[in-house]
């Protein structure tokens, strides 16, 4: 079977949405954040640790693994999941992201992009068609279809364009997708612009995918305003009876806030690369380890947090010393806790749609993450949420 999208609440306040996913690999609940495995791994992380972190489904890249090691080695393996033996639900993207950062733009065309691997500098041309082939063999749960990727800065016309584009490119993939086991989900597009997430999301609707992506809004926390905005102006024209997945966006108010404008999974590499960098996540706000306060400090990450790193009572002392001296254990340890924390925050969201209190959620989270600074973003959006709700 395909997945199958059960709504089983709306929140009183806001559009938030209580939901189960059923697939091949098992029923996971919604709202939920979906750890990145970019090379069929979510970086230093084993299938049990996934599980111990409650992930509910995983994201992995169509463009990494599809030049190495190569779809081909996938399908003989016997798909993603038993390559890589995670028995949960898996996700693909299409691949667009990165041959999109990699091409000039010339070298995007009617009929797909060309663009230098990254491995090697051979020139290589992805099509929908053969992003679709290529996910069709690593045998996800979820695929999605090949969008054009604009840049940020891209004109009014220019979106308008790539929409077009885009529709075709979906009916294409769909026309050659051939796995009966896998879902296969559009993407609406439009940049930061009503007429254009509202068109986009229409049209892209009509042709009856089996879920629903936000494209277009990944960024690094500078136009929130923007993202929201794009949010807003495509749910109310998305099948409320389909999954909703905005793409690359992992921020924690970013979770709480595509919720409330309701989105139902989100995915990021940020745990990880955080974790990487010596950075972890707590209800108080992002800390770095590496922090000198920390040499002596032999307590845990945070004392109210369920994960492997926190029970087991490794300290910040010991963790700061294995990032000082960089030692894989301390990145591993930091993505556990970083995983663990942006799913348990979308578990507590549930908790919060369950009990209609969303708006009171968001208040008192931002209190504890931002503190004295408030809000990196200024309007009140919450407003915005209610004056929205039809
Ligand atoms: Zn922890």
């Amino acid at each position: 079977m395909k997945i199958k999208y059960n709504l089983l609440k709306e929140e009183k306040d806001t559009h938030a949405r209580l939901g189960t996913i059923e697939t091949n690999y098992g029923v996971f609940e919604t709202p939920m954040f979906m750890p990145v495995g970019t090379e069929a791994t979510v970086k230093t992380l084993n299938v049990e640790e996934l599980k111990d972190v409650h992930a509910g489904i995983i994201l992995a890249n169509t463009y990494h693994l599809w030049l190495r090691p190569g779809e081909d080695i996938v399908d003989q393996a016997g798909g993603l999941h038993e390559f890589m033996k995670w028995d949960g639900p898996i996700l693909t993207d299409s691949g667009g992201f990165q041959v999109f950062s990699l091409a000039k733009p010339k070298d995007i065309t009617e009929d797909g992009v060309k663009f230098k691997n990254h491995l090697n500098g051979d020139t290589l041309f992805l099509t929908p068609e053969k992003s679709i082939e290529i996910q069709n063999k690593l045998g996800s749960d979820i695929a999605m279809s090949f969008d054009e990727c604009p840049p940020a800065s891209a004109s009014h016309d220019y979106l308008k364009q790539s929409i077009e584009r885009t529709i075709r490119w979906a009916k294409r993939g769909k026309k050659v997708h051939n796995n009966p086991n896998q879902a296969l989900f559009g993407i609406i597009q439009g940049g930061p612009y009503e007429d254009l997430r509202k068109y986009s999301a229409i049209e892209t609707t009509k042709l009856d995918f089996d879920g629903y992506s936000i494209g277009g809004v990944a960024n690094d926390g500078e136009n929130k305003l923007d993202m929201y905005k794009a949010i807003e102006y495509s749910t109310p024209y998305m099948p409320k009876d389909k999954l909703r997945y905005l793409m690359g966006v992992g921020d924690p108010i970013d979770l709480i806030e595509g919720t409330i404008r309701g989105v139902d999974i989100f995915d990021c590499v940020s745990p990880t690369r955080l974790a990487r960098h010596g950075h972890y996540l707590t209800k108080y706000g992002k800390f770095n380890i590496k922090n000198s306060k920390n040499k002596d400090d032999f307590s845990v990450l945070d004392s109210d947090c369920d994960c492997y790193t926190c029970k087991k009572g490794y300290s910040k002392a010991y963790i700061r010393h294995l990032i000082v001296a960089q030692e894989t254990l301390g990145a591993r340890l930091l993505s556990i806790h970083n995983i663990r924390y942006l799913i348990k925050l979308t578990e507590d969201i549930r908790k919060a749609i369950k009990e209609d209190k969303m708006i009171e959620f968001r208040e008192q989270f931002i209190k504890d993450y931002y503190g004295e600074k408030g809000l990196p973003y200024k309007e009140n959006l919450q407003e915005m949420s209610k004056d929205n709700k039809n």
